[in-house]
C-alpha cells in the first residue's frame, strides 16, 4: 500500500515515467496491473493513487497512452505527409533550381512513411514502433528536403528557408504525441542537422548566430511544451481514473441505498414495498404469459400477547427465527418470501396447482410450529408459537385485479383464524364466507342504514320462577336491496372483518333506546357487542353519549359478548368493560361453552349473567349430556353468574330449566324474536289497563 501523495507528486512521477525507461516488461505485467486495476475500480471504493504503487499507475497510463497513440498515429502521419507535400508550392517559388528533386524527395519519404506504417499497423505491431515510423518520417522528411535545397543556386532564399527545419522539430515535439524521450530525441536531431546546415550557409556570422539561437529556443521551448503536455495527459488519466471510481463509488452507494429502502430492518426479508414491486411482476407475468402463481399471507398466531408476556426483545427474536425458517423452506420452492408488516410474512410461489399451493402453505404451517418456540401464556392449549395461513392462487375470472389477490389470501387467512389458528386456508372462491356473495355484502353493510335495510327484532328473555319477561334480547336483521333476508350468520362476520360492525353496533345500541328503553316498553334489553367494537377507542364514550341523548339510564342495557374464536383478551376490551360497567350496563356472556377462552373469561371479568349455549341443553337427550349441561350449570353457579340458558324449544326443557334453577331462559318455547312494534303496542294496552305501572 503506498502513502497518498499530492497532485505534484504524481506529476514528479510522471515526470519521471516520460524521461526513464520502461522497468516493467509488458504482456504478462500490463494484464497482472490491468486485473489489479479492474479490482480497485470494480471493489469498494477508494482514491486510486493509496490503492495503486506508483509504478501500477504508471504501467497502467503507459497502456491508455499506446492504445490512444495507436489510434492518432494514422491520421497524424497522413495529415504530416498531406502539409509536407503541399509545401513543394514553396520549393516550386522560393528554390525553383533543385525543386524536381526536393518534390520528388517529398514524395518518395512521404509514400514510403505512409506505406511503412499502414504495413505496421496491418501486422499490429506495438504503437512504439508506429512512433518510431513517425519519428523516422519527420528526419527523412527533413534530410529529403534538405539535401537539394542546399545545392540550390538561389542562395539568399536558401538561408531564408533552411529556417523551416524549426518545422519539423515542432512536429517531433508537439503535432505528435511521442513518449517525452522519443520526442527529445527526434528534435535532438533536428537541432543537430539544422546546426550543420547553419554552419554552411552562406551568411554572415550575425545571421547565423541569431540562427543559432533561434534554433536552441525553439528546441528548448517546444520540448518543454511536450514534457507540460505528457504532464497534463497523465493528470487527465489519473482525474479519468478517480471520476471512474467516483462514478462505481457512487452507483454502489445507490445500490446499497436501494437495497436497504426494500429490505426489512428486522428480519432481513423484503419489505412490503419490494415484496408489492415482486407481486406486480408476478402479475404481469400471469397476465402476458400466463405463468400463475401463489399469494401465501402468514400471521404469527397471539404475537401480541407473546410481546406481552416475553418482551419486546424476545418478539423480535421470535420474528427473525420464523423469518429465517421460512425463507429456508421457500428456497426449495420457486419463490419469494418478505415481511408484510408487525407479525405477518408473504410468500409469492410460481404455481398454479391447486394442490401445490395446499402443500406449501401446510408445509409453512408445520415450519413455523416444528421451530417449538416456546409460547406458555396463550390461552388455546398449545404452548408454542403457530402461524395461521391463507392462500389464493391465480384462476381464470374476469375482471381480475392485483389487489383481488391479496384480499382472497386475506380472506383465507381470516378464515384459518377463525378456524382455532396453526392450520393453513386456501381461498375458495364457492364458500360463501370467501365468495364475491360476501363482497356484495361488504358493499351492501356500507349503505343498510342509510337505506333502511337493517332493522332490529326482539326476543323475549324469561325469569324463570316468575314467569315474567325479564328482558329482550335485540337480534339484527339484514334485507337485500330486492327485500331478501340474509341471516346473521352471514353478515355478521362480514361486517366484523370489514369494520362496519362498529356502525351497525353504534346504531343497534341508539335504536334499542329509541325504539324500546326510552318509552319504557321493556324494562332491560341485551345487545350483541362483537369484541371488535370493545377494541375500538372510544366505543364507551359513544355508549355514553347515546345514552345521554336518549336518556336512558345505562342499567337499562345488557351487552352480550361471545366468546368467539377471533377473541384474545386485550387489556383494551378489560379497560372498555369496566368504563360500561361504570355507566351502570350489564355485561352478560353469550354462548358460554362454545369457545375455548370462556373460563379464562370468566375468570377476568365479573360477567352479570352467564347464557348457557343452546346446543348444551339439545344435546340433553343422552345421559352424558345431561351430565354435561349440569356440570356447566354448577360451575356457572359457583362462579356467583346467573344463569340464563338458551335455546328452550319445548315445555319439557322449560320444566327441565325449573328442577335446575335456572335463572332466565330464552327461546322458541319462550317467543320468537319479535319487531319493536309489537312491544310498544303491547305497553300501550298495559297502560291503558293500569295506567298506574310504570313498567312490565
Ligand atoms: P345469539 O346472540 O346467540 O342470538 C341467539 C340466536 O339464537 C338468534 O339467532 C336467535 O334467533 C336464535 N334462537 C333463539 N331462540 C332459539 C331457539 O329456541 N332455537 C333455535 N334453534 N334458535 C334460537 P340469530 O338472530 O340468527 O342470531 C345469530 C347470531 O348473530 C346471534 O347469536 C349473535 O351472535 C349474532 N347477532 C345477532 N344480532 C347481532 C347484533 O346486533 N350484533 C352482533 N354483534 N351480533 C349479532
Ligand atoms: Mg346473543
Ligand atoms: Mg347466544
Amino acid at each position: 500500500m503506498s502513502h497518498p501523495r499530492s497532485r505534484s507528486a504524481l506529476g514528479a512521477e510522471a515526470a519521471n515515467e516520460f524521461g526513464s525507461r520502461n522497468p516493467l516488461q509488458p504482456g504478462f505485467v500490463n494484464e497482472r496491473v490491468s486485473s489489479r486495476v479492474a479490482d480497485v475500480v470494480d471493489s469498494e471504493p477508494h482514491d486510486p493513487r493509496q490503492e495503486l504503487g506508483a509504478a501500477e499507475l504508471r504501467i497502467l497510463y503507459r497502456k491508455e497512452a499506446e492504445a490512444t497513440r495507436r489510434v492518432e498515429a494514422r491520421p497524424g502521419l497522413w495529415i504530416a505527409v498531406a502539409i509536407y507535400l503541399l509545401f513543394s508550392a514553396m520549393d516550386l517559388l522560393l528554390i525553383p533550381d533543385v525543386a524536381a528533386y526536393t518534390i520528388e524527395a517529398r514524395f518518395a519519404v512521404g509514400l514510403a512513411a505512409l506505406l511503412t506504417l499502414e504495413a505496421q499497423l496491418r501486422r499490429g505491431v506495438g504503437a512504439e514502433w508506429l512512433d518510431v515510423t513517425c519519428a523516422a518520417a519527420i528526419i527523412f522528411g527533413y534530410l529529403g528536403w534538405l539535401c537539394p535545397t542546399i545545392l540550390s543556386a538561389e542562395k539568399e532564399s536558401v538561408s531564408y528557408y533552411m529556417v523551416f527545419g524549426t518545422i519539423f522539430m515542432m512536429g517531433a515535439n508537439l503535432f505528435f504525441t511521442f513518449r517525452f524521450k522519443l520526442s527529445v530525441v527526434t528534435s535532438a536531431i533536428i537541432l543537430f542537422l539544422l546546426f550543420i546546415v547553419n554552419y554552411f550557409v552562406p551568411s554572415t556570422p550575425t545571421y547565423k548566430l541569431i540562427l543559432a539561437i533561434f534554433y536552441i529556443s525553439c528546441f528548448t521551448f517546444t520540448s518543454y511544451v511536450n514534457w507540460k503536455l505528457n504532464e497534463e495527459r497523465y493528470n487527465v488519466f489519473l482525474n479519468a481514473l478517480e471520476a471512474k471510481i467516483q462514478h462505481r463509488e457512487a452507483t454502489e452507494r445507490g445500490k446499497a441505498l436501494l437495497r436497504l429502502s426494500r429490505t426489512d430492518p428486522l428480519t432481513g426479508l423484503e419489505n412490503r414495498r419490494a415484496i408489492d414491486e415482486k407481486l406486480r411482476d408476478y402479475w404481469s407475468d400471469w397476465q402476458k404469459l400466463g405463468a400463475g402463481f401463489a399469494a401465501i399471507l402468514i400471521d404469527v398466531d397471539f404475537f401480541k400477547k407473546f410481546n406481552d408476556c416475553y418482551g419486546h426483545q424476545e418478539g423480535d427474536c421470535c420474528l427473525i427465527h420464523v423469518a429465517n425458517a421460512l425463507s429456508d423452506l421457500i428456497k426449495g420452492y420457486d419463490g419469494s418470501i418478505g415481511r408484510y408488516g408487525g407479525e405477518e410474512f408473504i410468500v409469492l410461489a410460481r404455481m398454479d396447482k391447486k394442490d401445490q399451493v395446499a402443500d406449501l402453505a401446510e408445509a409453512i404451517c408445520r415450519t413455523v410450529e416444528n421451530l417449538a418456540l416456546t409460547h406458555e401464556l396463550r390461552r388455546d392449549g398449545i404452548s408454542i408459537v403457530t402461524a395461521s395461513v391463507g392462500a389464493a392462487f391465480t384462476r381464470k375470472q374476469s375482471g381480475a385485479k392485483l389487489e383481488k389477490i391479496i384480499h382472497e389470501a386475506d380472506r383465507a387467512l381470516y378464515l384459518a383464524k377463525a378456524s382455532g389458528r396453526n392450520c393453513a386456508r386456501l381461498f375458495d372462491p364457492t364458500d360463501p364466507q370467501s365468495s364475491d356473495e360476501s363482497e356484495n355484502l361488504a358493499a351492501l353493510l356500507k349503505i343498510a342504514i342509510g337505506q333502511d335495510l337493517v332493522s332490529l327484532v326482539y326476543q323475549p328473555i324469561q325469569d324463570v320462577k316468575s314467569g315474567r319477561l325479564e328482558a329482550v334480547e335485540a337480534l339484527m336483521r339484514l334485507k337485500m336491496l330486492d327485500g331478501t333476508l340474509v341471516p346473521p350468520s352471514l353478515f355478521i362476520p362480514v361486517a366484523e372483518r370489514t369494520g362496519a360492525i362498529l356502525e351497525l353496533g353504534r346504531w343497534a345500541i341508539r335504536t334499542v333506546c329509541t325504539e324500546l328503553l326510552a318509552g319504557d316498553h321493556v324494562r332491560v334489553v341485551s345487545v350483541n357487542v362483537s369484541p371488535i367494537q370493545l377494541k375500538t377507542p372510544g366505543f364507551a364514550a359513544s355508549v355514553a353519549t347515546i345514552l345521554g341523548e336518549t336518556g336512558v339510564t345505562g342499567n337499562r342495557l345488557a351487552f352480550e359478548i361471545t366468546e368467539g374464536l377471533e377473541m384474545e383478551m386485550h387489556s383494551d376490551i378489560l379497560r372498555c368493560i369496566s368504563d360500561l360497567k361504570l355507566l351502570g350496563i350489564k355485561i352478560w356472556l353469550d354462548d358460554f361453552g362454545t369457545g375455548f377462552a370462556g373460563l379464562s373469561w370468566l375468570r377476568l371479568i365479573d360477567f352479570d349473567t352467564v347464557k348457557i349455549d343452546r346446543s348444551f341443553l339439545h344435546d340433553c337427550a343422552t345421559p352424558k349430556g345431561m351430565a354435561m349441561l349440569q356440570d356447566i350449570i354448577a360451575l356457572v353457579r359457583n362462579r356467583g353468574h346467573k344463569i340464563l340458558v338458551e335455546g328452550v324449544e319445548t315445555e319439557q326443557q322449560m320444566g327441565l330449566m325449573r328442577e335446575y334453577g335456572i335463572d332466565k331462559v330464552q327461546g322458541f318455547h319462550v317467543g320468537r324474536p319479535i319487531p319493536a312494534a309489537n312491544f310498544q303496542a303491547k305497553r300501550a294496552i298495559q297502560k291503558r289497563a293500569f295506567p298506574v305501572l310504570k313498567s312490565a
